[in-house]
């Protein structure tokens, strides 16, 4: 429930005046979140259902804002948002990563593409935003949004979404993304769908949210067909980065702080000391699984890593054995990575796996098993015994060098 509207005016309201206090909201509330004193309280238990405002035969009850936002039916010409996530004015990977999947869906829909830019002094970053696909540029750039807060950044991006209704909003799942993005939905009163690894756009024009459920064993799609927007994270670098167009242009528009009174700022910023393997940036992983039988012999990887200036990556199975630290871990549960080249030895390419690492450029895949799901994203397939091929592979690369 929101009944503060000096900010955001939306929410549920009961007017005192019309109230008679005769319950029938109480009753009729399927969540059990009015209590009648007098007159009606609405609880923290509305989700905004309305069906105490049909239920009132005194028109006491009202809802403000966000209803409308998020019941107004489908209309796909109102465009397709990305979250330009900014940190220290510097536009973080995933922002462009979506604007590349955007510019796709939009594209499916017949609609602009527009990008939301949220900060202070951050107008210089609009360009890269058009290069990158985006027909519009929102730009909220103001002082009071120098550091990032849920309360500041939910606020203005709610205003903005509830003014212009846009059909699909994306953003990434970063620690921000996953901070502030579900605030913008439940004030929205819509769906959200966190940590989707696939997206597309049905017959019916509804956007397609993939992502693993229940835990991690099923892919999941979900759709959001009554409320609007609809609203997905997406995990970075499981999207393709689009090719730039420099000097493309769009529209710029300039949006005014109508907020004030924040209760929140951002004291300090403190970097977290993290492990030095930098699987993120890196162009080549090799990554070992299970099937390396041991720690000692993580040895022949590191070995062909070492010769091909690889990162190593690790399965959660190798993980688990305790071979190769966390810090390693490339899936569902780990790092997600997008090298040019991805070489994945004695992994069985569980769903888990696979989500982390299956829109590197080029896979190649070292199993015994010609029956292991590996080979089904894999661009070359090596069927045999690890301990030949990998051992093979090393002399060959060497002999190359002449080393
Ligand atoms: C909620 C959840 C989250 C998860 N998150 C992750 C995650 O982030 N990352 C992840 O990796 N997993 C994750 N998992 C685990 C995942 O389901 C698998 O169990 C795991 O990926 C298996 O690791 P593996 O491929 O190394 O081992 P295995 O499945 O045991 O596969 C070993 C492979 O090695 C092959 N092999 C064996 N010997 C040889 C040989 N001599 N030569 C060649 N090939 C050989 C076998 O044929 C087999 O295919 C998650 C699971 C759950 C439920």
């Amino acid at each position: 429930m929101n009944q503060d509207t000096s900010q955001t005016p939306t929410g549920i309201f009961v007017d005192k005046d019309k109230c008679t206090g005769c319950g029938n909201c109480a009753d009729t509330c399927p969540f059990g979140a009015i209590l009648v004193d007098e007159t009606a309280v609405i609880g923290e238990g509305c989700n905004l259902c309305a069906a105490c405002v049909d239920a009132c035969d005194f028109d006491a009850i009202y809802i403000l804002g966000k209803k409308e936002a998020a019941l107004t039916g489908p209309d796909d010409s109102r465009g397709v948002w990305v979250y330009a996530e900014q940190r220290e004015k510097v536009l973080a990977p995933v922002s462009m990563e979506l604007l590349g999947e955007g510019r796709r869906l939009a594209d499916i829909l017949g609609c602009p593409l527009s990008a939301v830019l949220l900060g202070h002094q951050v107008a210089g970053l609009a360009d890269t935003l058009f290069a990158f696909g985006a027909d519009v540029v929102y730009l909220a750039d103001h002082p009071d949004l120098e550091g990032f807060t849920d309360e500041r950044y939910s606020a203005v991006l709610t205003e903005l979404i509830t003014e212009h209704r846009p059909n699909i909003v994306l953003a990434g799942a970063t620690a921000v993304g996953r901070s502030f993005i579900p605030h913008v939905a439940a004030k929205l009163g819509t769906g959200l769908t966190a940590d989707c690894t696939g997206l597309d756009i049905d017959p019916q024009n509804l956007l397609l949210q993939t992502r693993p459920a229940f835990g991690g064993n099923i892919m999941a799609t979900i759709v959001c067909p009554e409320r609007r927007p609809q609203m997905a994270t997406v995990r970075p670098r499981v999207m393709k980065r689009p090719t730039p167009q420099p000097g493309r242009k769009g529209q710029l528009v300039q949006v005014s702080l109508n907020h004030s009174g924040f209760k929140t700022s951002l004291m300090e910023v403190v970097q977290e000391l993290t492990d030095q393997v930098n699987l993120a940036e890196a162009e080549i992983i090799v990554t070992g699984g299970r099937g390396l039988q041991s720690a000692k012999n993580f040895q022949l990887i590191y070995e062909l890593a070492g010769l091909l200036g690889a990162a190593v990556g690790a399965s959660r199975g190798a993980v688990d054995a305790e071979w190769l630290s966390y810090a390693h871990q490339i899936g569902q549960t780990g790092k997600t990575v997008n090298p040019k080249l991805y070489i994945a030895v004695g992994v069985s390419g569980a769903v888990q796996h696979l989500v982390g690492m299956q829109s590197s450029d080029v896979i190649v895949a070292i199993n015994n098993d010609p029956h292991a799901p590996i080979f089904n994203v894999a661009t070359y397939g090596l069927v045999g015994d690890l301990f030949e091929i990998v051992p093979a592979l090393i002399e060959g690369i060497k002999a190359r060098m002449g080393i």
